[in-house]
């Protein structure tokens, strides 16, 4: 069955979705228009079933007529971001101020394609496709989590995703890797309550911004110092607030900062060594230090044995091996993590539009080669059948 050419045939029809939902878009969980939109199209398409796993989430069902079989997971997510877009294209933001700057509309257009070939031609596969449209991704906690706690997706027996890239190479093609493709993303919090003086009298004083400073200093070797050279964290404090005066000892100071890593191992210690050195410093300064960790997104990890399974798959020319992961952050990484099913997520090289420069995702000139999206749908299709089959 060749999929690409499946994929080539409703390009031209993908192409107008992709513009339809880009000129509306909508941020967050709430997403009626887009919503109402997928859900007609799942219809239009004769899926199986429309699951609604709360806010505006949508999950298709759609069964291979040859029988049960296994259960695939394939997910996209939906929502825009708050970005003025500055693209200048033909068919841009209608909605100041919200863009899909992430290339979330091209992955919803590709899934509502993939929903498509695959109602014409569930005569030729057993087991069941799931659809997942995930609203809120880019908004903590993101929406994957309503969706596994609904229970939508309690019978996939894997999940795979596709993250377009803008760029100037490879377009069309498929990055993958085996392991880390994300890292976690979370948030550390650290207030730090200490005693004013005048500034001539430091022996009376607890010095807030002292004792800020020096917890910046000792949180830079936990990469140095506690993580395996071989692992990665990532940790930089980028906001600081504290003091009124020149002549006043500081009695309060505030920090916040953003930790990511691509292994939970790192992750750990990494937060139980910011609390040691919060409360090393409290010793130290006399000051009471609130350190608060706002775990976030886990990082992506793929199935060893279902990458494996997806380039045995996939045409020797439509894909190459990722040699690094992304430094970004993914809450698909949870239909892994919470669930315990193995997951994928590969990149597809999606250039930029034509006569443009090539930008980066969440900027406002971010823009798409929108033929790219017939090989994802291509890829996603021959890696769920493959699966499928297995
Ligand atoms: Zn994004
Ligand atoms: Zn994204």
């Amino acid at each position: 069955m060749n999929l690409l050419e499946k994929s080539n045939a409703i390009l031209e029809d993908t192409i107008k979705i992709r513009r339809e939902i880009h000129k509306n878009p909508e941020i967050g969980y709430e997403l009626p228009k887009t919503f109402a939109f997928v859900k007609d199209r799942l219809s239009a398409y004769g899926v199986d079933e429309i699951i609604c796993p709360g806010r505006c989430s949508v999950v298709g069902v759609i069964k291979g007529r040859k029988g049960p079989g296994k259960c695939i997971g394939l997910r996209c997510d939906m929502d825009a971001l708050p970005v003025l877009e500055e693209t200048g294209l033909s068919f841009c933001s209608l909605t100041p101020g919200a863009m899909h700057a992430c290339g979330h509309d091209l992955h919803t257009a590709m899934m509502l394609g993939i929903a498509k070939i695959l109602c014409d031609i569930r005569d030729e596969f057993s087991g069941t496709v799931k659809v997942i449209f995930e609203a809120g991704e880019e908004t903590q906690p993101g929406g994957a989590t309503g969706i596994i706690q609904s229970g939508a997706v309690d019978d996939v027996d894997a999940f795979l995703a596709t993250h377009v890239i803008p760029g100037e190479d490879n377009i069309g093609l498929i990055g993958i890797r085996k392991g880390a493709v994300t890292t976690s993303a979370d948030e550390v919090k650290i207030k730090i309550h200490g005693k004013s003086s005048h500034g001539s009298q430091p022996q009376n004083a607890n010095d807030a911004i002292l004792a800020a400073t020096q917890i910046n200093l000792l949180l830079q070797q936990l990469q140095a110092r506690n993580i395996s050279p071989l692992d990665t964290c990532i940790l930089s404090m980028n906001l600081i607030r504290g003091g009124t005066a020149i002549n006043i000892i500081a009695d309060e100071c505030y920090m916040e900062g953003a930790l990511r890593a691509y292994t939970q191992e790192a992750r750990t210690i990494a937060t139980q060594k910011i609390r040691d050195i919060c409360s090393g410093v409290e010793i130290l300064s006399g000051c009471n230090i609130d350190a608060d960790i706002n775990l976030g997104y886990d990082a992506c990890y793929n199935d060893e044995a279902l990458v494996d399974l997806i380039i045995d798959t996939l045409d020797e020319n439509s894909y190459y091996i990722l040699k690094e992961p992304m430094s970004f952050s993914e809450d698909y990484s949870f239909f892994g993590t919470k669930t315990g099913k193995p997951s994928v997520l590969m990149f597809l090289n999606a250039g930029h539009a034509p006569g443009m420069k090539a930008s980066v995702l969440h900027r406002s000139d971010c823009t798409f080669d929108e033929n790219a999206m017939k090989y994802g749908m291509a890829a996603m299709l021959h890696s769920a059948l493959a699966f499928l089959k297995k």
